[in-house]
């Protein structure tokens, strides 16, 4: 009987006590500050768009090789609206294998990535694993829709409890933009009727348009690439290959080819190039040319470095040589002696204003450079030879050290040009296969013979 009171008394009290269960997922337990589920991308509110540049820096580093990045050129960036030049294109994660270590978060250098801490993050049960495959869109729901108001990085919340404990300020947020506040500002900026992102900077100058040669030929206005040196060494390297590879099928190089060629040869970093075909003409027939660019860099005739890093005939090779030459012609010019003849090729070859006798710009501009001008010939022979060559189209399109490079027909058309000098000289006719060269290479026939 004694049991069965005391039984009785443990059910009552029981029954009166105050549950300590919930109803999941109706009622759900706050999560402790540490906890962490899954990781999820950043959004960024200031410049509408993700934190992370797509680096790739946190695949590396994913001990399971979860992790999937794809980055593209940022759109913002020439906008103006956003610093980053690289925006993470697309992004994978396998929830499925993720054994959510953090490495990720922990190695991202834009801080674009956090461990989610809310239960939205543990409750991915799916009744199929492939299900668990993250793309971009569902990495960033959770911060782009606000869900996310306290983005987790455990090192910054370790920090921030460590700093907490010792009555210290907090620390100043790893990551701004991505915080509910932003949010709002970018609703109210929304609601004002101004763009998603803020603007950082003026946008930046649109392509410049430079006359085109038309598929028929005539010219017609086409949109020319400001480019940077490599670029355009790249681009010049890709065309000059598909040219020899015409070559090497025994096929004709089509002229697209060949166009594209000649306006990278001509295309100066950070300029619109001249058209193809125009190489006479770089900045525009009519237009008084001198050695230097409207931005004040400095201006080389076509062919002139245009080299490769490293190559003698590269642009910054070039330009310490004219600038070292420009140095000695006025060392010499403030003491009253005479300019070398090896100073005054190098300053009238590299194009520079001081070359005595007159600079290549004035036959280069197409006789707008006025009065006093000299013509080629006598640039020539103030300078020795004014060797300011463009290879005929198809021409010295080769690799260095082939038949076909620049530099060996460079070197056969002067051979062929001296000879033909020679021959006029001794009063000789000048032989076929010189003037075939010449033609061929379209080197310069002296007197002007045909
Ligand atoms: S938490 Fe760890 S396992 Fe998961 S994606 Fe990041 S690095 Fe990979
Ligand atoms: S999350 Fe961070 S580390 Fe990973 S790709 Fe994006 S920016 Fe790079």
């Amino acid at each position: 009987m004694k049991g069965i009171l005391k039984g009785l008394g443990v059910t009552l009290s029981t029954s009166l006590r105050k549950p300590v269960t919930i109803e999941y997922p109706d009622d759900k337990h706050a999560l402790p500050v540490r906890q962490r589920s899954f990781p999820v991308l950043l959004w960024d509110f200031d410049h509408d768009e993700p934190f992370c540049t797509g680096c790739n820096i946190c695949v590396r580093n994913c001990p399971v090789k979860c992790m999937t990045a794809v980055m593209h050129d940022n759109p913002k960036y020439v906008e103006g609206t956003s610093n980053r030049r690289k925006i993470v294109e697309k992004f994978w994660i396998d929830y499925a294998r993720c054994m959510r270590c953090n490495i990720c978060v922990e190695v991202c250098p834009f801080e674009a990535i956090v461990m989610d801490n809310n239960w939205s993050g543990h409750e991915h049960a799916v009744h199929d694993r492939r299900d668990l495959h993250l793309d971009i869109s569902d990495l960033l729901y959770q911060s782009k829709s606000g869900n996310l108001v306290n983005p987790f990085r455990p090192q910054d919340n370790i920090e921030m409890l460590e700093r907490e404990v010792k009555g210290e300020e907090p620390p100043e947020r790893a990551f701004k933009g991505a915080w509910t506040s932003d949010r709002l500002a970018q609703m109210a900026r929304l609601a004002a009727g101004k763009p998603a992102a803020i603007q950082e900077r003026e946008p930046e100058k649109p392509k410049a348009a430079a006359p085109g040669v038309a598929p028929g030929g005539g010219p017609a206005a086409a949109e020319v690439e400001v480019l940077s040196e490599s670029k355009i060494r790249a681009k010049r390297m890709r065309a000059e290959r598909e040219a020899k590879a015409f070559q090497d099928r025994g096929e004709e190089v089509p002229q697209e080819v060949l166009d594209r060629i000649e306006l990278y040869r001509s295309m100066k970093p950070g300029q619109a190039a001249a058209p193809a075909g125009s190489a006479a003409a770089p900045a525009g027939a009519g237009e008084v040319l001198t050695g230097l660019n409207p931005d004040g860099s400095m201006r080389f005739p076509p062919g002139v470095g245009d080299g490769p890093k490293g190559d003698p005939n590269s642009f910054e090779k070039c330009r310490a040589r004219r600038t070292r030459a420009e140095k000695k012609f006025k060392e010499l010019s403030e003491a009253g002696e005479e300019i070398p003849e090896d100073i005054a090729k190098t300053l009238y070859e590299l194009g520079s204003d001081l070359a005595p006798g007159g600079s290549i710009w004035a036959p280069l501009s197409g006789g707008a450079a006025g009065a006093g001008a000299p013509t080629p010939a006598a640039a020539a022979a103030a300078t020795g030879s004014a060797d300011n060559w463009r290879p005929p189209a198809g021409v010295a399109i080769g690799e260095k050290g082939t038949p076909n490079s620049l530099e060996k027909l460079r070197a056969r058309r002067m051979r062929a040009e001296k000879k033909a000098r020679e021959a006029v000289a001794a009063g000789e006719p000048i032989p076929d296969d010189i003037m075939a060269t010449l033609n061929e290479l379209g080197g310069e026939i002296p007197g002007g013979a045909a």
